[in-house]
């Protein structure tokens, strides 16, 4: 039986290093996905009622922070695909896991959709399958499932860290006998509004006591199922 459950977080925000001191704790691992063009930068703008203050890690303190997990491609500033036409679409994508390939000193070949919601389409699926070599890209649209993805390229996560499908979903997938994958996302600066960093560490000490469960990240759940592909 297959029990995986794994993490993909976003954006490479300074919250990150909190994020990861508490996946440490619990010997987890986790994949994050980043804009190469983007370290060091800084914005705010106001979500739910909260301020936010979104500033990425500079190159150096990612490089430091991420040696122990997978990163991925995230666009490289962070850009709807869905909005782009194909050969945009290739400049966003190719050159961002390049350079992270090259930063990281790995093969960066993963990718998260940039933007929330509807924020691909089969155009933007298409290109990644025949002008990248991107293994596989997670959208950020619930499934509210275990279920394994249908197309790599088109992976729902099952649930939003502070989603409040996820307890049951934890329930589910604590009571399940047959195979299934918990694949839960989000951002690590949402954490810092409403209870979030208790509410993820919970979620974390949780799923560290499944019985007979895996932690992968995402490219080793990709290896599992569908292998290597091209140049990996
Ligand atoms: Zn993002």
């Amino acid at each position: 039986m297959k029990k995986i459950f794994a993490f993909s977080f976003d954006d490479g925000t300074v919250q990150d290093e909190k994020l990861v001191s508490l996946l440490k704790k619990y010997r987890l691992c986790a994949t994050f996905n980043l804009n190469s063009a983007m370290f060091g930068t800084s914005y705010s703008f106001d979500m739910n009622g909260h301020h936010v203050v979104h500033t990425r890690l500079s190159e150096e303190r990612a490089v430091a922070l991420y040696r122990d997990f997978e990163v991925a491609a995230h666009t490289r500033t962070h850009s709807c695909l869905k909005l782009l036409p194909p050969k945009d679409i290739v400049e966003e994508v190719v050159p961002d896991y390049m350079r992270l390939s090259d930063l990281f000193r790995r093969s960066v070949r993963g990718l998260a959709y940039a933007w929330g919601g509807e924020n691909y389409d089969r155009l933007a699926v298409e290109t990644l399958k025949n002008y990248t070599s991107v293994r596989y890209a997670r959208t950020a649209a619930d499934c509210n499932s275990l279920a394994f993805p249908d197309d790599f390229l088109a992976w729902n996560p099952s649930a939003h860290i502070l989603s409040e499908r996820l307890p049951s979903l934890l329930d589910e997938f604590e009571r399940s006998q047959t195979d299934c994958l918990l694949l839960v996302w989000g951002h690590s600066f949402e954490l810092d509004f409403d209870d979030g960093w208790n509410r993820a560490e919970r979620v974390f000490a949780r799923l560290a006591a499944v019985p007979g469960a895996t932690n992968l990240t995402c490219a080793e759940i990709c290896d599992l199922f569908i292998g290597t592909r091209g140049d990996q």
